[in-house]
Protein backbone atom coordinates (compact mmCIF):
# COMPACT_ATOMS: atom_id res chain seq x y z
CA UNK A 1 0.00 0.00 0.00
CA UNK A 2 1.39 3.56 -1.07
CA UNK A 3 2.48 5.41 1.86
CA UNK A 4 -0.26 7.64 1.98
CA UNK A 5 -2.96 5.29 2.47
CA UNK A 6 -0.61 3.55 5.85
CA UNK A 7 0.17 7.09 6.93
CA UNK A 8 -3.46 7.85 7.02
CA UNK A 9 -5.53 4.63 8.66
CA UNK A 10 -8.97 6.54 8.33
CA UNK A 11 -8.62 6.76 4.66
CA UNK A 12 -12.31 5.93 2.99
CA UNK A 13 -11.41 2.31 2.11
CA UNK A 14 -13.93 0.08 0.74
CA UNK A 15 -14.39 -3.53 -0.13
CA UNK A 16 -14.13 -2.79 -4.14
CA UNK A 17 -10.42 -2.13 -3.32
CA UNK A 18 -9.97 -5.41 -2.50
CA UNK A 19 -10.07 -9.08 -4.58
CA UNK A 20 -11.02 -11.72 -1.47
CA UNK A 21 -9.04 -15.33 -1.96
CA UNK A 22 -9.56 -18.13 0.13
CA UNK A 23 -10.54 -18.10 4.17
CA UNK A 24 -7.65 -17.90 6.49
CA UNK A 25 -9.32 -18.86 9.81
CA UNK A 26 -13.00 -18.54 11.80
CA UNK A 27 -12.46 -16.43 15.06
CA UNK A 28 -15.35 -15.77 17.54
CA UNK A 29 -17.02 -12.79 15.74
CA UNK A 30 -16.30 -13.53 12.10
CA UNK A 31 -13.75 -15.07 9.65
CA UNK A 32 -10.20 -13.53 8.33
CA UNK A 33 -9.86 -13.96 4.76
CA UNK A 34 -6.27 -13.88 2.29
CA UNK A 35 -6.87 -10.34 0.11
CA UNK A 36 -5.08 -8.25 -2.42
CA UNK A 37 -5.59 -4.33 -2.98
CA UNK A 38 -6.35 -4.21 -6.06
CA UNK A 39 -4.40 -0.72 -7.25
CA UNK A 40 -1.18 -1.90 -5.44
CA UNK A 41 -1.18 -5.88 -5.44
CA UNK A 42 -0.44 -6.08 -1.93
CA UNK A 43 -1.68 -8.72 -0.11
CA UNK A 44 -3.26 -8.43 3.27
CA UNK A 45 -5.77 -10.49 5.44
CA UNK A 46 -9.20 -8.90 6.07
CA UNK A 47 -11.11 -9.87 9.17
CA UNK A 48 -14.65 -9.65 8.67
CA UNK A 49 -16.81 -8.75 11.39
CA UNK A 50 -20.40 -8.55 12.13
CA UNK A 51 -22.11 -5.27 13.17
CA UNK A 52 -24.86 -7.26 15.20
CA UNK A 53 -22.81 -9.63 16.76
CA UNK A 54 -20.59 -7.01 18.03
CA UNK A 55 -23.81 -4.49 19.09
CA UNK A 56 -25.32 -7.71 20.88
CA UNK A 57 -22.14 -8.29 22.76
CA UNK A 58 -21.95 -4.51 23.28
CA UNK A 59 -18.10 -5.13 22.09
CA UNK A 60 -17.89 -2.39 20.07
CA UNK A 61 -15.78 -0.09 22.87
CA UNK A 62 -13.72 -2.90 23.30
CA UNK A 63 -13.10 -3.27 19.42
CA UNK A 64 -12.53 0.36 18.89
CA UNK A 65 -9.60 0.00 21.56
CA UNK A 66 -8.49 -3.26 20.03
CA UNK A 67 -8.23 -1.16 16.73
CA UNK A 68 -6.98 2.23 18.22
CA UNK A 69 -4.03 0.25 19.64
CA UNK A 70 -2.94 -2.14 17.52
CA UNK A 71 -2.99 0.99 14.87
CA UNK A 72 -0.38 3.11 16.32
CA UNK A 73 2.38 0.19 17.39
CA UNK A 74 5.03 -0.67 15.23
CA UNK A 75 7.11 -3.10 15.12
CA UNK A 76 8.48 -6.48 12.89
CA UNK A 77 7.19 -8.89 16.06
CA UNK A 78 3.50 -7.12 16.28
CA UNK A 79 0.68 -7.78 13.48
CA UNK A 80 0.55 -4.79 11.78
CA UNK A 81 -3.80 -3.44 11.73
CA UNK A 82 -3.20 -1.22 7.79
CA UNK A 83 -7.05 0.52 8.65
CA UNK A 84 -10.56 -0.62 8.27
CA UNK A 85 -14.15 0.30 7.22
CA UNK A 86 -17.43 -0.78 7.62
CA UNK A 87 -20.47 -1.14 5.20
CA UNK A 88 -24.34 -1.69 6.62
CA UNK A 89 -24.11 -4.69 8.17
CA UNK A 90 -19.77 -5.52 8.39
CA UNK A 91 -16.56 -4.10 9.88
CA UNK A 92 -13.59 -5.06 7.75
CA UNK A 93 -9.68 -5.19 9.64
CA UNK A 94 -7.22 -4.63 7.07
CA UNK A 95 -4.01 -7.08 8.71
CA UNK A 96 -0.80 -7.47 7.56
CA UNK A 97 -0.90 -11.53 6.31
CA UNK A 98 1.07 -13.54 8.49
CA UNK A 99 1.49 -16.57 5.67
CA UNK A 100 2.70 -19.11 8.31
CA UNK A 101 -0.29 -19.61 10.15
CA UNK A 102 -0.49 -20.07 14.19
CA UNK A 103 2.18 -21.37 16.01
CA UNK A 104 -0.36 -23.32 17.64
CA UNK A 105 -1.13 -25.79 14.91
CA UNK A 106 3.13 -25.54 14.62
CA UNK A 107 3.49 -26.37 18.34
CA UNK A 108 0.49 -28.96 17.84
CA UNK A 109 1.99 -30.68 14.99
CA UNK A 110 5.18 -30.76 16.23
CA UNK A 111 4.44 -31.86 19.85
CA UNK A 112 7.43 -29.69 20.93
CA UNK A 113 9.60 -27.31 19.78
CA UNK A 114 13.60 -27.41 19.79
CA UNK A 115 15.34 -25.40 22.22
CA UNK A 116 17.09 -23.10 19.43
CA UNK A 117 13.10 -22.63 17.95
CA UNK A 118 11.63 -22.23 21.41
CA UNK A 119 14.29 -19.41 21.81
CA UNK A 120 13.84 -17.56 19.26
CA UNK A 121 9.97 -17.26 19.98
CA UNK A 122 11.02 -16.36 23.40
CA UNK A 123 13.27 -13.49 22.32
CA UNK A 124 10.81 -12.20 19.50
CA UNK A 125 8.26 -12.11 21.83
CA UNK A 126 10.18 -10.06 24.72
CA UNK A 127 11.10 -7.61 22.08
CA UNK A 128 7.53 -6.61 21.05
CA UNK A 129 6.26 -7.07 24.41
CA UNK A 130 9.28 -4.27 25.78
CA UNK A 131 7.73 -2.06 22.73
CA UNK A 132 4.22 -2.18 23.86
CA UNK A 133 5.26 -1.64 27.55
CA UNK A 134 7.20 1.20 25.63
CA UNK A 135 3.83 2.69 24.62
CA UNK A 136 2.17 1.70 28.24
CA UNK A 137 0.20 -1.30 26.30
CA UNK A 138 -0.52 -4.47 28.09
CA UNK A 139 -1.74 -6.83 26.16
CA UNK A 140 -2.90 -9.58 28.64
CA UNK A 141 -3.99 -12.32 26.09
CA UNK A 142 -0.84 -13.87 24.53
CA UNK A 143 -1.47 -17.48 24.21
CA UNK A 144 -0.21 -19.79 21.25
CA UNK A 145 -3.44 -19.43 19.60
CA UNK A 146 -2.55 -15.20 19.17
CA UNK A 147 0.79 -15.96 18.19
CA UNK A 148 0.98 -15.72 14.10
CA UNK A 149 4.09 -16.66 11.81
CA UNK A 150 5.23 -14.81 8.64
CA UNK A 151 6.63 -16.52 5.73
CA UNK A 152 9.68 -16.29 7.09
CA UNK A 153 8.73 -18.26 10.28
CA UNK A 154 9.26 -14.49 12.28
CA UNK A 155 6.60 -14.47 14.86
CA UNK A 156 3.55 -11.79 15.19
CA UNK A 157 1.27 -11.12 18.05
CA UNK A 158 -2.07 -10.49 17.38
CA UNK A 159 -5.29 -10.11 19.00
CA UNK A 160 -4.89 -7.06 20.80
CA UNK A 161 -9.10 -7.92 21.68
CA UNK A 162 -8.13 -7.79 25.43
CA UNK A 163 -5.11 -5.83 25.70
CA UNK A 164 -5.47 -2.53 27.41
CA UNK A 165 -3.42 1.35 28.24
CA UNK A 166 -2.44 0.93 31.45
CA UNK A 167 -4.13 3.71 33.91
CA UNK A 168 -0.95 5.47 34.63
CA UNK A 169 -0.75 6.66 31.05
CA UNK A 170 -4.45 8.05 31.16
CA UNK A 171 -3.22 9.55 34.14
CA UNK A 172 0.54 11.31 32.51
CA UNK A 173 -2.43 11.96 29.25
CA UNK A 174 -4.42 14.14 31.29
CA UNK A 175 -1.69 15.80 33.42
CA UNK A 176 -3.22 14.36 36.42
CA UNK A 177 -0.23 12.63 37.73
CA UNK A 178 0.18 14.53 41.24
CA UNK A 179 -2.44 13.04 42.41
CA UNK A 180 -2.08 9.80 41.71
CA UNK A 181 -1.26 7.41 44.85
CA UNK A 182 1.56 5.52 45.22
CA UNK A 183 -0.12 1.81 44.95
CA UNK A 184 -1.28 3.41 41.60
CA UNK A 185 2.04 3.64 40.59
CA UNK A 186 2.91 0.39 41.97
CA UNK A 187 -0.01 -0.92 40.28
CA UNK A 188 1.85 -0.47 37.08
CA UNK A 189 4.37 -2.69 37.45
CA UNK A 190 2.07 -4.88 38.66
CA UNK A 191 0.22 -4.85 35.09
CA UNK A 192 3.19 -5.04 33.26
CA UNK A 193 4.47 -8.19 34.91
CA UNK A 194 1.03 -9.99 33.62
CA UNK A 195 2.88 -10.62 30.45
CA UNK A 196 6.27 -11.79 31.87
CA UNK A 197 4.56 -14.28 34.11
CA UNK A 198 2.78 -15.27 30.22
CA UNK A 199 6.67 -15.35 28.72
CA UNK A 200 7.18 -18.24 31.42
CA UNK A 201 3.73 -20.50 30.76
CA UNK A 202 5.08 -20.10 27.06
CA UNK A 203 8.61 -20.96 27.63
CA UNK A 204 7.39 -24.02 29.42
CA UNK A 205 4.84 -24.74 26.68
CA UNK A 206 6.85 -24.32 23.81
CA UNK A 207 9.70 -26.86 24.91
CA UNK A 208 7.51 -29.67 26.59
CA UNK A 209 4.38 -29.15 24.68
CA UNK A 210 1.77 -29.08 27.80
CA UNK A 211 1.25 -25.75 30.39
CA UNK A 212 3.14 -25.94 33.16
CA UNK A 213 -0.57 -25.46 35.32
CA UNK A 214 -2.02 -27.89 33.63
CA UNK A 215 -4.98 -29.84 35.38
CA UNK A 216 -8.62 -32.01 35.14
CA UNK A 217 -10.50 -29.14 35.66
CA UNK A 218 -10.30 -24.97 36.18
CA UNK A 219 -10.15 -24.90 40.04
CA UNK A 220 -7.19 -27.22 40.08
CA UNK A 221 -5.80 -24.96 37.61
CA UNK A 222 -6.11 -22.45 39.56
CA UNK A 223 -4.69 -24.16 43.02
CA UNK A 224 -1.39 -25.01 41.02
CA UNK A 225 -1.26 -21.26 39.66
CA UNK A 226 -1.75 -20.42 43.15
CA UNK A 227 0.86 -22.80 44.52
CA UNK A 228 3.21 -22.15 41.73
CA UNK A 229 3.43 -25.65 41.44
CA UNK A 230 6.11 -26.22 39.23
CA UNK A 231 7.70 -29.42 38.10
CA UNK A 232 9.70 -30.24 35.13
CA UNK A 233 9.53 -33.63 33.49
CA UNK A 234 12.33 -35.59 32.37
CA UNK A 235 10.68 -36.23 29.33
CA UNK A 236 11.58 -34.16 26.88
CA UNK A 237 15.32 -33.57 27.96
CA UNK A 238 15.15 -29.54 28.53
CA UNK A 239 18.54 -27.57 29.10
CA UNK A 240 19.65 -26.23 32.79
CA UNK A 241 19.74 -22.63 31.54
CA UNK A 242 15.88 -22.88 30.42
CA UNK A 243 14.76 -24.14 33.33
CA UNK A 244 16.27 -21.46 35.12
CA UNK A 245 14.44 -18.72 32.33
CA UNK A 246 11.32 -20.51 32.94
CA UNK A 247 11.48 -20.73 37.13
CA UNK A 248 13.07 -16.60 37.46
CA UNK A 249 9.35 -16.26 35.45
CA UNK A 250 7.08 -18.34 37.21
CA UNK A 251 7.19 -16.71 40.35
CA UNK A 252 4.26 -15.14 42.21
CA UNK A 253 5.65 -12.03 43.83
CA UNK A 254 5.29 -10.27 40.53
CA UNK A 255 7.92 -7.28 41.45
CA UNK A 256 10.90 -10.20 41.34
CA UNK A 257 10.49 -11.90 37.94
CA UNK A 258 12.54 -11.50 35.55
CA UNK A 259 12.81 -8.27 33.97
CA UNK A 260 12.06 -8.07 29.78
CA UNK A 261 15.77 -6.76 29.63
CA UNK A 262 17.18 -9.36 31.33
CA UNK A 263 15.11 -12.14 29.64
CA UNK A 264 16.71 -10.93 26.65
CA UNK A 265 19.99 -10.91 28.69
CA UNK A 266 19.38 -14.21 30.49
CA UNK A 267 22.04 -17.15 28.89
CA UNK A 268 19.22 -19.61 27.45
CA UNK A 269 18.63 -16.37 25.15
CA UNK A 270 22.04 -15.63 24.44
CA UNK A 271 23.48 -19.04 23.08
CA UNK A 272 19.82 -20.25 21.38
CA UNK A 273 17.74 -17.32 19.78
CA UNK A 274 18.71 -16.44 16.13
CA UNK A 275 19.22 -12.56 15.93
CA UNK A 276 17.17 -12.15 12.82
CA UNK A 277 14.15 -13.39 14.06
CA UNK A 278 13.45 -16.06 11.68
CA UNK A 279 13.02 -19.72 12.44
CA UNK A 280 12.82 -22.16 9.49
CA UNK A 281 10.37 -24.72 10.69
P1 LIG B 1 -11.23 -12.44 18.35
O1 LIG B 1 -10.43 -12.92 19.52
O2 LIG B 1 -10.89 -11.06 17.89
O3 LIG B 1 -12.69 -12.68 18.47
P2 LIG B 1 -10.25 -14.70 17.11
O4 LIG B 1 -9.06 -14.81 17.96
O5 LIG B 1 -11.32 -15.69 17.31
O6 LIG B 1 -10.86 -13.29 17.14
P3 LIG B 1 -8.49 -14.19 15.00
O7 LIG B 1 -7.37 -14.71 15.86
O8 LIG B 1 -8.44 -12.77 14.67
O9 LIG B 1 -9.85 -14.62 15.61
O10 LIG B 1 -8.57 -14.99 13.63
C1 LIG B 1 -8.99 -16.33 13.54
C2 LIG B 1 -7.95 -17.16 12.81
O11 LIG B 1 -7.72 -16.66 11.50
C3 LIG B 1 -6.58 -17.11 13.47
O12 LIG B 1 -6.49 -18.00 14.52
C4 LIG B 1 -5.67 -17.44 12.29
O13 LIG B 1 -5.63 -18.83 12.05
C5 LIG B 1 -6.37 -16.75 11.14
N1 LIG B 1 -5.81 -15.41 10.97
C6 LIG B 1 -6.21 -14.30 11.61
N2 LIG B 1 -5.50 -13.23 11.24
C7 LIG B 1 -4.62 -13.67 10.33
C8 LIG B 1 -3.58 -13.03 9.56
N3 LIG B 1 -3.34 -11.73 9.70
N4 LIG B 1 -2.85 -13.78 8.72
C9 LIG B 1 -3.11 -15.10 8.61
N5 LIG B 1 -4.05 -15.76 9.29
C10 LIG B 1 -4.82 -15.06 10.15
MG1 LIG C 1 -7.32 -15.19 18.12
Amino acid sequence: MSSQREENPQRQWSLQDFEIGKPLGKGKFGRVYLAREIKSKYVVALKVLYKEQIEKYRLHHQLRREMEIQTGLRHPNVLRLYGWFHDAERIYLILEYAHGGELYRLLRKTGHLREKQAATYIASLTQALAYCHQKHVIHRDIKPENLLLDHEGRLKIADFGWSVQSSLKRHTMCGTLDYLAPEMVENKAHDYAVDNWTLGVLCYEFLYGIPPFEAENQKDTFRRIIKVDLSFPSIPNVSADAKDLISRLLVKDSSKRLSLQKILEHPWINKNADPTGTCPK
